[in-house]
């Protein structure tokens, strides 16, 4: 049987992307209230400033299934927080650690929201989601390749923007060329493109380019990198993008 939880309660955090400007009133609130935060050592950086007086416990990249049930563990008898980068929910930690909990039983958790990716990178560029998007990730570690490449179709073939999370990483170098072929099956050359590096935190850059040409920048596509494929009625203005809600349909401005 497990045991009911004493006074303890763990909080999911989403920490934003990257400075801690970014980070919502409520997150820093948890994070100092807490007793321990757990994170990987990325996420511990970002939010060290704020936390100074909390027990730490960092875990490197991967061993997510260990970080979660430590946490649930914790959690029973204390205050924690386990951090994840831009929203939990978001390819997050929020997934595992309610798995996790649903499995040992009567947890006492609160998930609590953080500024993800694409509005971190939706704002650099602009206004290039004001519609319908799909948000697809290109790491194909927990999700076959085949599914991505589907989703990809279909997201393409509807005219979704398209948001890619995880373009790129060491081991994983192709997929991105493959999206964007996928892609270009469905939409034209001049359709935009926004290249969103190190949204809001040092390294920042921002480019606003177009199906046909963004292949150009591949080098510098890495795995701190949100592309946005606008949808057919996109634009490019003064390096941002406008991906129009609607309106001209409506009211002459
Ligand atoms: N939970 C996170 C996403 C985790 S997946 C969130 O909500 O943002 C990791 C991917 O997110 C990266 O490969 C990249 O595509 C994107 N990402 C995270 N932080 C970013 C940032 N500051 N700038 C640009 N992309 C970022």
């Amino acid at each position: 049987m497990s045991q009911s939880p004493s006074q303890g309660k763990l909080y999911i955090v989403g920490i934003g992307p990257g400075s801690v400007e970014h980070l919502t009133k409520k997150a820093e609130k948890v994070l100092i209230e807490s007793e321990y935060v757990i994170g990987n050592g990325t996420y511990i950086d970002q939010i060290a400033d704020v936390v100074k007086n909390t027990e730490i416990i960092r875990s490197g990249m991967g061993g997510e299934v260990e970080r979660a049930s430590k946490a649930v563990e914790l959690s029973r008898n204390h205050v924690v927080s386990i951090i994840s980068g831009g929203d939990a929910n978001v390819y997050g930690m929020a997934g595992l650690v309610l798995e996790v909990a649903e499995k040992e039983g009567n947890v006492e958790l609160e998930v609590i929201p953080g500024v993800t990716a694409i509005s971190a990178a939706a704002s650099l560029l602009g206004a290039p989601i004001v519609n319908d998007f799909a948000v697809i990730s290109l790491s194909d570690l927990l999700t076959p390749l085949g599914m991505i490449e589907r989703r990809l179709r279909a997201a393409a073939e509807s005219d979704f923007i398209i948001a890619l999370y995880n373009p790129k990483s060491r081991t994983r170098e192709k997929n991105f060329a493959m999206a964007i072929g996928i892609i270009r099956q469905f939409r034209k050359n001049d359709n935009p493109v926004g290249i969103v590096k190190n949204a809001t935190r040092d390294g920042e850059s921002i480019v606003a380019t177009t199906l046909g040409k963004v292949m150009e920048y591949n080098d510098e596509i890495d795995m701190s990198t949100t592309v946005i494929i606008g949808n057919s009625e996109s634009r490019l203005w003064n390096n941002r993008i406008i991906t129009p809600r609607g309106y001209q349909r409506k009211y002459m401005y």
